[in-house]
């Protein structure tokens, strides 16, 4: 392979790397399971709070099942000092009576709080189950994601691979001089080294060169520079003969 046939695919498998490359970290999968994980993120931080929030309707359901019970206590006591018969005074008997109306209408009320409580809770835990269920559907679409991107980053990375080892023959090819400016220029052009002479015309920067700079690149060989954007210039042979 003559050195402007190598300079010319040493280019060309650069570009192709180059381009593989950003599709490579540009893949709609990375993008997707990026996008998927802040959505799981805030939706895990709500699952959190919703447990929370269960733990504190769990708490206030027993505070309310222990006072009602304290009272339901209290009840049976002050009804078995009316029974044991041992209190016999009449007012005594009245304000224990009294007594006894007003801890049954506590107890009431306190039901009605516990009846409350567990429907609260109830709704908590329908509600925690439920964004649990979204963390764990988001989990796994993000586990499809990733295999997806896996499978495709994994191909493109393969032939990425393949096209450096190419990239490293070519590049073996060519002279060492030729190489350090090649990758001097490339550096400097944003990863496009060279141009082709296509009739007037330099094929990297698609300027039109005048007439005597024609003429001098055809006299001087096969590689030499754009005028214009100063890569290294290729001069096809059917020019040059
Ligand atoms: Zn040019």
């Amino acid at each position: 392979m003559d050195q402007a046939t190598a300079l010319v695919a040493l280019s060309e498998k650069d570009l192709e790397i180059t381009r593989a490359t950003k599709k490579l970290s540009e893949l709609p999968e990375k993008t997707a399971i990026l996008d998927l994980r802040h959505k799981l993120r805030e939706i895990e931080a709500l699952s959190a709070k919703a447990s929370v929030y269960v733990s504190q309707l769990h708490a206030a359901l027993k505070r309310t099942e222990d006072e009602t019970a304290t009272i339901s206590e209290k009840i049976v006591a002050e009804q078995a000092k009316v029974n044991s018969g041992a209190i016999t005074n009449h007012k005594e008997l009245q304000s224990l009576s009294r007594e006894i109306d007003s801890l049954a209408r506590q107890k009431d009320k306190k039901e009605n709080e516990v009846l409350a409580a567990m429907e609260k809770l109830e709704a908590g835990k329908a509600q925690a189950e439920k964004v649990a269920a979204t963390v764990e559907k988001g989990k796994l679409k993000e586990a499809q994601l990733i295999s997806q991107f896996q499978k495709v980053g994994g191909e493109l990375q393969t032939s990425i691979d393949r096209a450096i080892k190419e990239r490293a023959a070519l590049a073996g090819v060519l002279e060492a001089p030729l190489l350090a400016r090649y990758e001097a220029v490339r550096a400097a052009k944003h990863g496009m080294g060279v141009g082709i002479l296509q009739g007037d015309m330099c094929s990297a920067c698609r300027i039109d060169l005048p007439f005597e700079r024609i003429q001098a690149l055809v006299s001087g060989g096969a590689i030499g520079e754009c005028p214009s954007c100063h890569r290294l210039l290729v001069v096809p042979e059917s020019a040059r003969s």
